[in-house]
């Protein structure tokens, strides 16, 4: 069976939290583990790193403030955030970066703790795990300064064109591609980037609960996107690309692993 790491899952503060226990398991069944759970504050990233202590080596986390939380950055953030990034259980910094889709927190504020974020990151050489909605340009001129001084940046759930794939890519960074690719409507242009994304930049996740798999058959009854589901999206892209799903499946585990520096699941 194939090895898969989910890069992004929504474990706490959603509705995957009631069953932490059985969605580990049930991944674990489809030969996904470990699981990265993404912070989306900086209280939601100190209980992730508390789940992945229950959890070892089958859950790791990111510790970061999420654009839409922007606005609860203050004075004390940038030293709570270098605290949990001291625990081995984090791997990265992040969610961070801009949203100027849903415009949650003022952009100005989003940029100042994207920016702040991204010195710490380069201040403790851990990766960034990103998030870019709508902010193209803003996002690009300011990772573009700190991108040298990085060890490594992915962007996860890319969505987005051509020209943004090749602007990232020229930047150097990886970019996580989600279950969006499979929806038939909004997932057209990103089927038809997947194939241009070098092989040794491209993670797969879920970033369940969000963004089940539309194409899946027989539709699973509930909405809710699990890491499970993970291989779906794995042999969908594969095929995207005219790749044979297993080695597919073998490149992203590998770039998972050296991304988030981690040691393989042999459970
Ligand atoms: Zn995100």
């Amino acid at each position: 069976m194939a090895s898969y790491i989910d890069i992004a899952v929504n474990l706490l503060g959603s509705a995957l939290e009631p069953d932490i226990a059985s969605i580990i398991q049930a991944a674990a069944n489809q030969g996904v583990s470990p699981l990265i759970v993404i912070g989306s504050d900086l209280s939601e990233s100190a209980a992730a790193l508390a789940v992945c202590q229950q959890y070892p080596n089958k859950l790791y986390c990111t510790a970061g403030v999420h654009p839409h939380h922007a606005s609860g950055w203050n004075v004390n953030s940038n030293a709570l955030q270098a605290e949990l990034c001291q625990a081995p259980e984090v791997v990265a910094i992040g969610e961070c970066g801009l949203d100027y889709n849903r415009d949650f927190s003022p952009r100005p504020i989003q940029r100042q703790a994207f920016i702040a974020q991204l010195e710490l990151a380069v201040e403790l050489q851990i990766p960034v795990l990103m998030h870019e909605r709508d902010a193209h340009e803003d996002f690009i001129a300011i990772l573009r300064e700190y991108r040298p001084q990085l060890t490594g940046a992915l962007l996860h759930c890319f969505t987005g064109t051509r020209a943004q794939m090749e602007a990232y890519i020229a930047l150097d960074l990886h970019l996580g591609i989600t279950g969006w690719v499979c929806d038939e409507r909004r997932g057209q242009e990103l089927a038809l980037l997947v194939p241009f994304i070098p092989q040794e930049r491209l993670l797969i996740e879920t970033d369940s609960p969000y963004l089940l798999p539309r194409s899946m058959r027989p539709k699973p009854k509930s909405s809710k996107n699990k890491p499970e589901y993970l291989p779906y999206i794995a042999k969908y892209i594969a095929d995207l690309r005219g790749e044979n799903a297993d080695e597919f499946a073998a490149h992203c585990y590998k770039n998972s692993l050296a991304f988030f520096n981690l040691s393989p699941d042999n459970d």
